[in-house]
């Protein structure tokens, strides 16, 4: 079991950040507090912490793996094309039922928008 401080500072290091993090981002963030925060600890951290839920994975195609705090609602995704981060937007929506082709299989969705975040703008 890791240390309740090491997790109590990725939980807000991801609520600082306000949207998905790379665990590189949440290293560099979390050493930030904790100077001799390990790359190990926080990769063990992360994995206790997705399987307990107080952190959710999210995968974006042709991006490495990133992690937010469980959204109260279902929100679309953007990805800025010039700094390649990834911002939750704000906005309650709900994706569409559908109905799969046979032998597929739906586990989840995502809406994903792009384009150029205030900061590349
Ligand atoms: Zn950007």
């Amino acid at each position: 079991m890791i240390q309740t401080r090491q997790r109590e500072v990725i939980l807000d290091v991801l609520y600082e950040a306000g949207r998905p993090l790379t665990r590189v981002e949440i290293l560099q963030y979390g050493r930030q507090q904790i100077d001799r925060l390990g790359s190990a600890t926080v990769d063990r951290a992360i994995r206790e912490m997705t399987d307990d839920f107080c952190i959710i994975g999210v995968e974006f195609p042709g991006q490495p793996k990133r992690y937010e705090l469980p959204a109260e609602s279902e929100h679309p995704h953007f990805v800025c094309r010039v700094c390649e981060r990834v911002f939750d937007l704000p906005i309650t929506m709900e994706l569409p039922e559908i109905k799969a082709p046979k032998g597929f299989k739906v586990s989840g969705g995502e809406v994903i928008y792009s384009g150029t975040c205030p900061n590349c703008s």
